[in-house]
């Protein structure tokens, strides 16, 4: 088999992280390298690489990623302005090929994105 992901790892606690949240299927840590005061990373255990990756029986546990973020949101009392992220694939930014979404709050956001 090939080599566990990051994010897997990460999942398994086999690399060290900020973990936040954890349940059976999610797992949330900050991020490594955050873009605004909180980054907190959103991750289903399930290695999903892309977007583009998702079936159709990956609409539910896709959807509790929300579920989580709208929690961790109010958690950390950035309900005034957040902003949700996922990029799919190396044009948009991916640079880790397990799905994930970026919780994003703290700061003023601009519209476009970069
Ligand atoms: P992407 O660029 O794929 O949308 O987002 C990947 C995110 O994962 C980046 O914001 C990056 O800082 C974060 N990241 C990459 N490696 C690690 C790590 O080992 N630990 C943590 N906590 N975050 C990471
Ligand atoms: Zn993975």
């Amino acid at each position: 088999m090939s080599e566990k992901c990051i994010f897997c790892k990460i999942a398994d606690k086999e690399i060290s992280s900020s973990i936040v949240y954890e349940d059976p299927e999610i797992v949330a840590f900050n991020d490594i390298n955050p873009q605004a005061p909180v980054h907190i990373i959103i991750i289903p255990r399930k290695h999903i690489p892309r977007v583009m990756d998702l079936e159709e029986n990956d609409a539910a546990l896709i959807g509790k990623l929300f579920i989580v973020a709208k929690k961790l949101a109010k958690e950390k009392e950035i309900e005034d302005g957040y902003r949700l992220v996922i990029n799919c694939n190396p044009g948009a930014g991916q640079s880790v090929f397990h799905i994930h979404l970026h919780l994003l709050g703290g700061r003023k956001f601009t519209w476009p994105p970069g």
